[in-house]
Parts: C-alpha cells; structure tokens; sequence
C-alpha cells in the first residue's frame, strides 16, 4: 500500500487536535505516514503511532524562528524516500504555503479548502469563494489542504517507525523571520479553526458593548466567538474574529449566526459547517437560505433565553 504523509503540525511539541483526521483521511487513500519538523521532532514518533502512523519522518532541529521553508524541505526529503500518493496539510496559513510550496518543487496538484475524500482519491473541494463545490483529482502528488472537522473516524493504531531526516543540506535558504508580532489578547476560548462549535455575531448587535452577548453565548456553549466583516469594520470586536472570504475559514459541527445577513463573503468562510443555526428578525436575508435552523426573531430577546435553556440543561 501506498503511504499517505501528513504535515504535523505541533504545539508545545504535542501534535495539534486536527491530527487525528488528518491520519483518517489519510488511511482512506493508503498507509498513514507523519512528517514532523522542529525540535525534539523525533520524540513525537510515539505519540503519532498512536494516532495511526506507520511511520514518522522526523527532522530534528530549532526551526521556530523560521518560515515555512524548513517544513517545505522535509516533505520534499520524505517524498523522495516515501514515494507517497498524496500528502496531507492542514487548513491554517502555514500549512496551507508549505503545501502550495511542496506542490510546485515536486510538481504535483495542490488542492485547496478540501472537505472530502473518496477512496479513489477524488477529493471534494469548494471553490470559488464557497460558490461552487467541486470533484477534482490531481496529477502526480496530490497535495491535500484539508479543513478541519470533514472527515469522521480514526486511523488505527500503528507501528510509529522513526525515520530521520537530515534537512541541512537542502538548497532552499530557511527564511527567517525577523520580527514576530503576537497576539496581547489572551483568550480562554478555542481557536476558531479548531472549535467543534463556532458562535458568529454581526452588524445586528449594534454596538461593542451590546456584542458582549456574543461572548456570554459562546462561554456558555464553550464555543470559538466569531464575527461578521461589518461588526469588525464597526469595531464590535476584533479583526482576527473575521469569518469569510477574508477572515478566518471554520467549518465547525455547529455554526451559530447571530445578527448576520449571509452576504456571499460570509458564506464563503462558514458554509460548510456541518449544521447552521440562524438567528434574525428578518426572513428575508440569504443566511436563512443556508441554515438549517432559522430563528426570526429580534436577537436581544432570543439569544439570552437561548443561554439561560443552555445553562438549566448543564446544570440539569
Ligand atoms: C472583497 C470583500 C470581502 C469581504 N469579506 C468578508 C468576510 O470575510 N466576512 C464577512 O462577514 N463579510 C465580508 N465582506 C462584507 C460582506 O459583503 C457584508 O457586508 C458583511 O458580511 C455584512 O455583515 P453583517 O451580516 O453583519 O451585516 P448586515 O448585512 O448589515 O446584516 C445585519 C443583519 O442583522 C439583522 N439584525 C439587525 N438587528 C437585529 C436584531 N435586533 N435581531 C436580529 N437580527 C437583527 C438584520 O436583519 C441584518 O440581516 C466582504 C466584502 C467584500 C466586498
């Protein structure tokens, strides 16, 4: 069989939650194999064998001040051993340009916004903004970007053979990064990418102070707060809470849409969660056109007994 490779991605030296599917997607086109880069990379070889790597290519080093391009060089190096049919990356920017990159040095087809994966390697994908779902193929390596929460199950448990790769001598310069800007909010909540439920508010709030709905809402499901363009450009709340074709991509379980219209541009960065719930007092507006849940109803009145039902069910 085939190996499928996955571009690990870590945090703390542990692999990222959306691991997991990424093997499963993996196990359904061939044999789940990990590439991992950074320091101490060798040392997640267990961990990844546990989540269903045959094997680990492993490139050990300090790459944390660098951009992409080291990741970029050990897919290249593990494609050359591996021979694989496809290779899996995640959805975020990082993932998504060391795939791109990967794509043209070995001259495969670089598929974007995947949401599928079919035995016979066709992959499901959205184009166009959200406008159309397509059945594509790719010649060559596949290169696979797959947004997470689209594939369900596991891959079994395997062996997690190590296998080191020595990226030093690779022609590409490491780029490094020269100045770095973190994000000074910290927040308890998950990442939007990563949230099983995702909450949006938009221009229907009406203020920053009254968007602290929002944030009740999305504590008391556990939820990733998000926001429309308009409530960001009307300084609602932050910009990295944007949903869209412009913002952030999610594709939650659950998408709840709060004083949101469901201009195309949303649409683009939330229509593939798995259910959609919306909330707004006219029946007119396209969101409803998507949702499989439509509350018409003035947000104000609806949403605080929606929390307060949620809460008598937790402590129920
Ligand atoms: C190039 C480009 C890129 C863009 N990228 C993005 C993007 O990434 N993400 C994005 O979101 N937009 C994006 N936009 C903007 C997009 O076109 C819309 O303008 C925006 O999504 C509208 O946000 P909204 O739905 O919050 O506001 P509106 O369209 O103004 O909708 C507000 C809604 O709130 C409802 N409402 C008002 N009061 C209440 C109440 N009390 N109770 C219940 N409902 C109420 C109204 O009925 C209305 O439907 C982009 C636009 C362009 C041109």
């Amino acid at each position: 069989m085939t190996q499928v490779l996955v571009l690990v991605e870590t945090a703390d030296g542990a692999p990222v939650a959306a691991t997991a599917e990424q093997f499963a997607a993996a196990a359904i086109l061939g044999e789940p194999a990990a590439v991992v880069v950074g320091k101490d990379a060798s040392k997640a070889a267990g961990a990844l064998g546990k989540l269903g790597a045959v094997k680990v290519y492993a490139a050990d080093g300090d790459f944390d001040a660098r951009l992409v391009t080291p990741q970029v060089a050990a897919l290249a190096a593990a494609v050359e051993a591996a021979k694989p049919s496809a290779v899996i990356v995640g959805s975020g920017p990082d993932a998504r340009e060391a795939g791109a990159r990967l794509a043209v040095r070995v001259g495969g087809a670089y598929q974007s916004d995947v949401i599928g994966i079919s035995k016979d390697a066709l992959v499901t994908q959205q184009a166009f903004g959200g406008a159309f779902t397509v059945t594509a193929s790719g010649k060559g390596v596949q290169v696979i970007s797959l947004r997470e929460h689209s594939i369900e199950g596991s891959a079994p448990a395997a062996a997690g053979e190590l296998v080191k790769l020595d990226i030093s001598g690779d022609s590409t310069p490491f780029a490094k990064i020269e100045s770095k800007q973190t994000e000074a909010t910290a927040s308890e909540r998950p990442s939007l990418q990563a949230a099983d439920i995702v909450v949006s508010g938009g221009r229907g709030l009406g203020s920053k102070e009254k968007f602290a709905l929002m944030e009740e809402l999305a504590d008391t499901l556990g939820a990733a707060l998000g926001a429309s363009r308009a409530a960001v450009d009307a300084g609602y709340c932050e910009h990295n809470m944007q949903v869209g074709q412009t913002g952030t991509t999610v594709s939650p379980n659950l998408y709840i849409a709060v004083g949101i219209s469901g201009a195309i541009q949303h649409l683009a960065g939330m229509q593939s969660s798995k259910t959609i719930v919306a909330i707004n007092k006219d029946p007119n507006v396209p969101i409803f056109d998507i949702a499989d849940f439509g509350i018409v109803g003035d947000l104000f009145q609806v949403v605080p007994q929606f929390i307060e039902a949620v809460k008598v069910r937790k402590n129920g």
